[in-house]
């Protein structure tokens, strides 16, 4: 029987700006269903790490790998770029990505915004396109919201939006950089709640949050980055409750 490809592989990556090293070499595998946390401080490379798996960055060395199909890349004299973009946009539309800052086009409703990849990336008929947008409102409780301009809504909403537009491509693998972190705090448990839904139902997800309740709940890893190395892993009831690493000890330690 063969194995059953990985969702998403990612060996040996490293990426600098300038004079600056930012990653220094960081792997991970994600299988089907597994919820991956990145945690560390500010400037760590959580976001850059997370930018090269869908390739908003492009990582100066190591290999990425999509349900077993591996990236191409050639050396051109600016550095390094992928091969073939037309494989980047199809591996793209495998993986999607939930922003801080939620990001949704603002000339549109949230309707429009949810239709919008799936007619023009997917090929998805129009109406099927619709049927489809009004079953994931529901599903992030924003059915009521559907003819709003993002303008209209709170942020939680927008998050929320912003996770049902991701959710419309029916990706393999869902990435989201503190979807959380720009919310005020009593916007947050809904955002989570629909998160902890993905996982439960077994979304392959890698998720930078500072939510440590949320890592210790849903996680079957977390990988603490400093200075663009993983200095501590594992699953969140050993890297969490009984870290090794001094560093680690004093990032989870309560700040006041
Ligand atoms: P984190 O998400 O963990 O806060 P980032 O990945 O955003 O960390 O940043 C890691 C380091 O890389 C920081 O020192 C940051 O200033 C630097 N950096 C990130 N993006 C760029 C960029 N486009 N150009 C130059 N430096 C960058
Ligand atoms: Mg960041």
């Amino acid at each position: 029987m063969a194995a059953t490809p990985i969702p998403l592989e990612v060996r040996n990556i490293k990426k600098r700006f300038g004079e600056t090293e930012v990653l220094k070499g960081l792997s991970l595998k994600a299988h089907k269903g597994d919820v991956i946390t990145l945690i560390g401080a500010s400037g760590s490379g959580k976001s850059t790490f997370l930018r090269c798996m869908n390739l908003l960055e492009q990582p100066d060395e190591g290999d990425l790998l999509l349900h077993g199909e591996e990236i191409r890349f050639k050396q051109t004299r600016y550095g390094r770029e992928p091969a073939d973009w037309k494989q980047v946009v199809r591996m793209r539309a495998k993986l999607s990505m939930v922003f801080q800052s939620f990001n949704l086009w603002a000339h549109m409703t949230l309707l429009e915004n949810i239709i919008e990849a799936p007619i023009h990336v997917l090929g998805q008929p129009k109406k099927a396109a619709i049927e489809q947008a009004h079953a994931l409102l529901e599903r992030v409780g924003l059915t009521a919201r559907a003819d709003a301009y993002p303008a209209q809504m709170s942020g939680g909403q927008q998050q929320r939006g912003a996770i049902a537009r991701a959710l419309a491509m029916n990706p393999e693998v869902m990435l989201f950089d503190e979807p959380t972190s720009a919310l005020d705090p009593e916007l947050v448990g809904d955002v989570l709640k629909v998160m902890r839904d993905l996982a439960d139902e077994g979304r392959t997800m890698v998720v930078v949050t500072h939510e440590m309740g949320f890592a210790r709940d849903v996680s079957s890893q977390v990988i603490y980055l400093h200075q663009g190395l993983v200095e501590e892993a594992g699953h969140p009831k050993e890297v969490l409750d009984n870290p090794q690493s001094p560093r680690l000890k004093q990032f989870l330690a309560p700040k006041y």
